[in-house]
């Protein structure tokens, strides 16, 4: 068989461990997104950082209108992360989010509020102090029951929070740009709570940026999770 030569070529050949009817999608918007702007180097660029498969995930977001939501300014048990990875974004949504948040470095940050919430917090108001610059996974989360919400930031499972679909396939979209860019751009993905940490604490954008760049396998292991949550929700 011959290699994929064009971008398009390559795209098409890539293959991703995620539902097969959210990778469709995910390869149909990045096909749509290359051919009508043709395979540049800026277009490269935004496979490489991310921002095309966030965009994909925007327009996904932007068509639901979902109904029977909990969420409200100020509620913020879904900004209490686990661990210290706190969720995946990509490249150019780790260099928006330090942007947003370096001039804010040494004041007080949502972990004045709980010792697990997200840097970006604001701990008296409990608003994202980057509210433009929010990653994909905080504006596709939500929740139809608020005390559920508290349970999950406990530790305990509940019902009612989780992912809209769009930030499956934006997940998907990062996977299918990494597996068609391979051995020619890094497609590199970042910790939440390191990556805002780090900003917070007045790092530089690159030290906050190695700091929060995760393994490689740790883009696999979200998608192996996502197709998981979908199999189970279908
Ligand atoms: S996801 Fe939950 S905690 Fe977050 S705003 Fe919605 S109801 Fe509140
Ligand atoms: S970036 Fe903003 S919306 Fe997202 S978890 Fe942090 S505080 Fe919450």
């Amino acid at each position: 068989m011959s290699k994929p030569t064009t971008l398009t070529d390559k795209l098409a050949k890539a293959r991703v461990p995620s539902h097969p009817h959210v990778a469709d999608r995910a390869k149909r918007g990045l096909m749509a997104f290359v051919t009508s702007t043709g395979a540049s180097a800026e277009v490269v660029q935004q496979l490489a950082d991310g921002s095309a498969a966030q965009g994909i995930g925007r327009i996904g977001l932007s068509a639901l209108t979902p109904g029977g939501l909990a969420c409200q300014r100020g509620c913020a048990f879904c900004c209490i992360l686990s661990g210290e990875d706190g969720g995946t974004i990509t490249e150019a949504e780790a260099v928006a989010l330090y942007d947003a948040l370096a001039p804010l470095a040494g004041a007080a940050d949502g972990r004045d509020w709980h010792p697990d919430a997200c840097p970006s917090l604001d701990p008296d108001t409990r608003t994202c102090r980057a509210y433009d610059a929010r990653p994909m996974i905080c504006r596709a989360y939500v929740s139809t029951d608020v005390e559920a919400c508290k349970r999950v930031a406990e530790g305990e499972p509940a019902d009612g929070p989780g992912t809209l679909e769009p930030y499956h396939t934006y997940l998907a979209a990062i996977g299918l740009s990494r597996a068609a860019l391979k051995g020619t751009k890094r497609v590199a993905t970042y910790a939440l709570s390191r990556l805002a940490a780090a900003a917070v604490e007045g790092e530089t954008r690159d030290a906050a940026l190695n700091k929060a760049r995760h393994a490689p396998s740790e883009l696999d292991a979200e998608l192996r999770r996502s197709k998981r949550d979908l199999s189970r929700a279908t």
